[in-house]
Formats: C-alpha cells, structure tokens, sequence
C-alpha cells in the first residue's frame, strides 16, 4: 500500500575530525532536534568489507554541526576540529529514527560529500556500535578516510586549523553562544568588537554617560580624565575605546578564569592597587565566581562587556587566572617569567629568552613569549590538565635552573631578595593559585600606555624589539599585519615532558 505522508525534510549529519588525546572522528546524525553522536577511531569507510567500531558518546547540540575550530585546553575533548564531512540524511528502512536507536540499529542513507549511501549502524551485545557500509552503487572498496583529510566546510587541514583557528568551543556557555570568534573584529567583516555606532556613541558622550556597547549599556564616567602621559596623553574614552576593540582577541585568554584587576583609578603615574573581590556595587549582569574556601566573589570575563566594564573601574591591568574557574587548583599553563633586575640590560634578558627559546625547541614543546610593556618577558607553555602548581612550579624550575647553568652570571633566583641585585629573576613561584601574570594586549601603567605584546620566537633576534614598545596606539596595525601570535597556547594541550 502506497504511503502518502511526505518524505520529512532531510535531517543534516556531520562527521568532525576531531584531534584530541587521541584523533577519531565523530560521527554525528540529527535526531529529534540533536545531534547523536559516535566516536569512530579509524573513521567512516565506504568499503562494505568494514566494520568500524563506534563508541556512543552524548549527544552533541544541533549548534555544534557546523563547528570547526579548537576546544580549549584542559576541556573535554581539548584540541582542535575540522568538519570532515557533512550533508542530510534520510532513513531508509525504519521511519522513526528514536525508536530505530532505541531498538540498537538504525540504517541511514548519507548524502555528504565524502560518504554517500546507505549505512547501518547497530549496537553489540557489550553496548559497543559497529558502523558499516552496505553494498550499493557508492560503495568503494578498500576506502581510507584518511586519504581525504580536508575540511569539506573550508578546504583546510587539521594543521592549519589549529594554527590559525576562528572559532573556540565553550561548553560551557549556552549552545547558541559556544562558539566563540577568536578574530579581533577589525580583522574579520562579522566579528563581534564594538562597531563603529558603538565608538561613534562613546566619542560623544560628555565627561560621563551611558554607553551601549556589546549588548549592555554601562555607565561610564571621567572619560577626559587623563590616565598615562604622553603625546597626546591618554585619556580614560580612548583606553575604553581600546579595550572595546581589543576585547575579542583577549577574551579567548579571559574566558572561564577568575580575572584580578590592577586598578589604577587615578591614573598610570599614581598608585596602583589590586582588586580581587568584585565591589558590592559591580552591577548584576557581570559574570562572576564565587570561590568555595574563601568566599570571594571574582570577575570572570566572558563576554567582552565585562572588560570594559573593569577598565571603567580603573582596571587598567588584566590578569587572569593560570587556572579555570570549574579546576582552580589545576593549571592549563607553565609560566616562565624573565623578570629583570634593576641593572639588567635588555641585551642580556634577551640572551635568556633566546636560550629559553633552544631550549622549548629540543624539547619539542610549544610555548609562546611576549613582552611585558614593561621591561620584562614572559613564556606561556599550554599544558593539559592534571599536574598540579606544585608540579608545573617544579617543572619551569628544573628547566630553569638547567638555563640559569649556562649562565650563572646573569640570573638569580626567585627565592633571593637581595645580593645579586642587578640580575635577572627567574621566577617560577608565579605558578601557583591566584598568582598571576598580566594578560596578553594588557595595557600596563606607563607613559603612552604600553601593551604586553606577543612576540614570533624570531623576533628575540630584531635588534628593534623593545618590551614596551608596542602601545595601545600601535598593536592594532600590528594584530592586522601579523594575527594574534598568542593563539597557539589556546587549545593545545599538551604534557610537559619528563626534565633530566
Ligand atoms: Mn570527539
């Protein structure tokens, strides 16, 4: 008997190539407003001679289907993503899928790019799945999947997703915001900075008013009040105006960690204090952390209006957390902090981070420096959650102290308070909780308002390369030209290797 209900719309599925612990690919068919999932080690295959094993995994939302991009470090599935294959899928044997998955076998006719026809997938008496190709018109023996390794959403490979990602994923946010741009806006045509209305609205407010910039509208206050000298000096509207621009490429390095502010609400020239507890008065909308011991309540920075509101307090300096705020006593970086004397010269200081530089390189482990806009540099290793500070604090001490052997004549020791005063301080006491180093695109309380700005491991040898010279005015120009040469310690975990 002809059945005359129509054909129901195509459902979409996905397969994600997704680099973690360890490669697989998820395979992934919307199912009742949600994407079901399996994680196939060796992948998909056309051949009907295979049976892949395929392990169930929770259901994904539909908002991950066109996800590519990176998980951060120290999450679930930390590492990065490309979409592998994508298309619709309609049932060909059983008209309702739930109950076809219920039942432990559901037979699915793909129409992707990469997998056509029709394939089975049933479950085994272990609650293991087996996924398999039928014999039809698509069937292509002895297929490999990892001959056809590309994105078929960007055409780019796993490598260079990783390398220049656009997206992060945050299970943790709600679904439909989880996938959170990395590109400063001034770089992409839909990325989220303030737009030029939102800039346009802060240029003419008075000495204060509200500002409705990323969603929300903050009362800010004392915009002309001069807050850095220099020519011209910098006043609190252009630093508001910086950090409106600048919020998207720092909050990825922000996001999910308890952010102490450096507030300096009278200005770069006065004294500055730390701010930890979030005052009373902070507005409702802010996201915050309440830490269990202590009962403070912190600032988290996840979406970039939180940052300005903390640059409208006076916190001019960002430092956030080296650990995220579900895990606060694990960290997911070591911090190597080249902190100079009163007499070093940057000549010197620069020797110490090249021979860092040799020395991340023999051991193969990625790790990204920048300059303070201040005097000093700093190294970020990403690491994957699960040594503690204790641990990472004696990794970059053993490795330090290692450096420090080549030469004894230019550093001294953290624990050293006087003496060899002069001489430049490695410092790995800064890995521990709440100890924390200034974020990425900081501004720091100097003249000109310097930035602590990334650097390429070759800039270590351009005898131009200053700590402060980067500024609020400049490293726009520079994240245009170079990309944000931080992003490699976002979602790339890694373990740090044993040190002899
Ligand atoms: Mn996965």
């Amino acid at each position: 008997m002809a059945d005359s209900r129509p054909e129901p719309p195509p459902r979409r599925f996905v397969v994600q190539l997704h680099r973690a612990r360890r490669l697989h690919y998820d395979f992934r068919v919307e199912v009742d407003g949600a994407l079901v999932s399996w994680a196939v080690p060796k992948g998909p295959s056309l051949d009907p001679k295979v049976r892949r094993a395929a392990f169930r995994v929770e259901d994904h939302p539909m908002e991950y289907v066109d996800f590519e991009g990176i998980i951060p470090a120290g999450k679930y599935g930390g590492g990065d993503v490309i979409v592998w294959d994508a298309g619709t899928w309609v049932p060909y044997k059983d008209p309702d899928p739930a109950a076809a998955l219920a039942a432990g076998e559901l037979h699915i006719e793909l129409r992707g790019e990469k997998l056509r026809g029709q394939f089975v997938i049933v479950r085994t008496r272990n609650d293991d799945w087996l996924l398999m190709h039928k014999r039809d018109e698509y069937a292509v023996p002895g297929f490999d999947p990892a001959a056809l390794p590309l994105s078929v959403l960007s055409g780019r490979s796993s490598d260079e997703v990783r390398d220049d990602p656009e997206l992060m994923w945050r299970s943790d946010l709600p679904a439909a915001e989880a996938a959170v741009p990395l590109k400063a806006a001034s770089h992409t045509a839909d990325g989220p900075a303030a737009d030029d209305d939102e800039l346009a609205e802060l240029d003419k407010l008075g000495s204060s008013g509200r500002w409705h910039v990323f969603g929300r509208e903050l009362r800010v206050t004392n915009l002309d009040k001069v807050l850095f000298p220099g020519r011209p000096p910098v006043t609190k509207r252009e630093i508001l105006r910086y950090t409106a621009q600048i919020a998207p490429t720092v909050l990825p390095y922000l996001q999910g960690r308890a952010l102490n502010l450096h507030r300096f609400p009278n200005g770069s020239d006065a004294a500055g204090f730390w701010q930890k507890a979030l005052p009373g008065h902070a507005p409702g909308w802010l996201p915050r952390w309440r830490e269990p011991e202590s009962g403070t309540e912190y600032l988290v920075a996840d979406e970039p209006a939180a940052l300005v509101w903390a640059v409208n307090f006076g916190g001019l300096e960002w430092h956030p957390w080296t650990s995220l705020t579900d895990r606060p006593e694990l960290p997911t970086y070591a911090l190597v902090d080249l902190d100079p004397g009163p007499d070093t010269a940057w000549a010197d200081l620069l020797a110490l981070a090249r021979l860092h530089r040799t020395a991340f390189e023999h051991l193969g482990v990625a790790a990204r420096a920048k300059v303070t806009g201040r005097r000093g540099i700093q190294i970020w290793v990403p690491v994957e959650r699960g040594p503690t500070f204790a641990e990472t604090r004696a990794w970059v001490e053993r490795l330090s102290r290692s450096i420090g052997a080549v030469v004894p004549d230019l550093v001294s020791w953290a624990w050293e308070r006087s003496g060899r005063a002069g001489l430049a301080r490695l410092d790995f006491t800064q890995n521990a909780v709440n100890k924390t180093l200034v974020a990425p695109y900081s501004p720091r309380p100097a003249a000109g308002a310097p930035v602590s700005a990334p650097i390429d491991w070759d800039e270590l040898d351009d005898p131009g390369l200053r700590p402060d010279g980067f500024t609020i005015r400049t490293i726009g120009a520079r994240l245009a030209e170079r990309g944000d040469l931080f992003a490699d310690v976002l979602g790339r975990p890694q373990r740090l290797p044993p040190l002899h």
